[in-house]
């Protein structure tokens, strides 16, 4: 663009960001939490049917059980890709098991491990980036430094981490969200997950955190799939290689569902001598009305395609408006994932910040920029994570529709300023 025609791109932003602030609006995009319709759609959920009791007669509302019903493993063992015997079904958050497994490698020896975690002076793990906050949030309480890695549409940049893990026995674990990554979508390939698997690490120690929250969170009719991560360590020779994370949380209640950890059996023996401590067994009655709610792994998809249905309109309706208010300005690219939650938007370097700050103040709510890299520090300045499955359709693209005059505002000015 001539610095005229930029100048009169900017001057429009300008005119549209006034009449944006005008509207007055109230939007929120911040965080990606299903929409009332979605919990709607699981509200069966709320009722218990017959007697509680499991399919091995045993009373469930009583203590035990830690494993969790082997009934409602048995209904995502083959989506998380984890063997029923070594999947555990939990409490209602993943990422309280994420948070407990770096505890009880702090606090306990994880199988291969020479020390606890907690005794050396200093570990680190790795955090592909962009990522989700949380994790980070996970390294930060407990003090392990996050080294960043470059994201690609095939995963973390493999010839990064395998070089990082060679060289460094401080380095402890890695982050994964390996399908319809939060934040960008990336699927990982066959070949990312090999190499994951098979990768030398300095630590004997080394985990792999398999977040694999959006497993079956599909939003086209071709569903990504990835390769079986526990069953390439174990013929790698690092069968203890993996932790996997699932969780029900995007599929009936977020508050209200159940958590899962897979692994090795030594891990999950390793696992249950700590949980054991913690508690005398999860909630089996939620877990039991999980199983009659899904019924099995068809019923599981049937919801999951019925979700679909809610969520794709706004996904597409992001896509749409950014390609109509963006497309060919050179201010901006996006992801269009094919799953998940999430909608990566990369503006100009230096800008993301200012364009967050600018929707906050049109009455905008988006994810704080930074939040997608550890320690809340995106050094480029560029990535905005965008989550739209929570407002209803007319308020995602009205909202979407103010995001984009923001980056266009923003980057114009940017771009005439140097
Ligand atoms: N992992 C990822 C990648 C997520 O995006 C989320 C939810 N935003 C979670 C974990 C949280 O899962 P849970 O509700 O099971 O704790």
């Amino acid at each position: 663009m001539s610095v005229d025609e930029l100048t009169a791109q900017r001057d429009r932003a300008r005119q549209d960001y006034e009449a944006l602030v005008a509207q007055g609006l109230k939007l929120d995009l911040t965080r990606g939490k299903p929409s009332p319709r979605q919990l709607d759609l699981a509200n069966g959920l709320l009722e218990l049917k017959g007697d509680p009791v499991g399919a091995d007669g045993t009373d469930l509302r009583n203590y035990g059980g830690l494993n969790g019903l082997p009934e409602l493993r048995a209904i995502f063992a083959a989506d998380l890709q984890v063997p029923v015997e070594q999947l555990l079904a939990a409490g209602n958050s993943s990422l309280e098991l994420m948070h407990d497994a770096v505890v009880f490698a702090l606090l306990g020896l994880v199988p291969g491990a020479e020390r606890r975690w907690a005794d050396q002076p200093e570990i680190a793990f790795l955090c592909p980036v962009p990522g989700y906050d949380r994790h980070f949030g996970i390294c930060e309480r407990f003090g392990i430094r996050m080294i960043p890695v470059p994201m690609t549409p095939d995963g973390p940049d493999m010839d990064v981490v395998e070089r990082l893990v060679a060289e460094d026995a401080r380095i402890k674990g890695i982050w994964c969200v390996p399908k319809y990554s939060n934040p960008d979508g990336s699927v990982y390939s066959d070949e990312t997950v090999r190499r994951l698997a098979a990768m030398e690490t300095a630590a004997p120690d080394f985990r792999i955190f398999w977040d694999n929250a959006y497993a079956v969170h599909h939003l086209t009719d071709a569903p990504a799939e990835i390769a079986d991560v526990l069953a390439l360590c174990a013929e790698s020779g690092h069968p203890d290689r993996a932790f996997v994370f699932g969780s029900s949380s995007k599929i009936t209640f977020a508050g209200s569902g159940v958590a899962f950890f897979g692994s090795s059996p030594a891990n999950v023996e390793w696992w249950l001598s700590h949980t054991v401590k913690r508690s005398i067994g999860p909630d089996k009655i939620n877990q039991l009305r999980h199983v009659q709610f899904l019924r099995d792994a068809d019923g599981l998809h049937e919801h999951m395609r019925n979700l679909a249905g809610l969520i794709r309109p706004k996904f597409d309706a992001v896509d749409k408006i950014l390609t109509a208010e963006l497309g060919g300005t050179g201010l901006a690219t996006w992801t269009s994932p094919a799953g998940g939650y999430f909608i990566n938007l990369e503006v100009p370097e230096g800008c993301a910040r200012e364009v967050v700050a600018k929707a906050k103040a049109a009455g905008i709510a988006i994810t704080p920029a930074g939040a997608t890299h550890p320690y809340g520090d995106d050094p480029a300045d560029r990535t905005i994570r965008i989550a739209p499955t929570y407002p209803e359709l007319p308020e995602v693209e009205a909202a979407i529709s103010g995001l984009a005059t923001c980056v266009r505002l923003v980057g114009t000015e940017k771009l005439l300023a140097g």
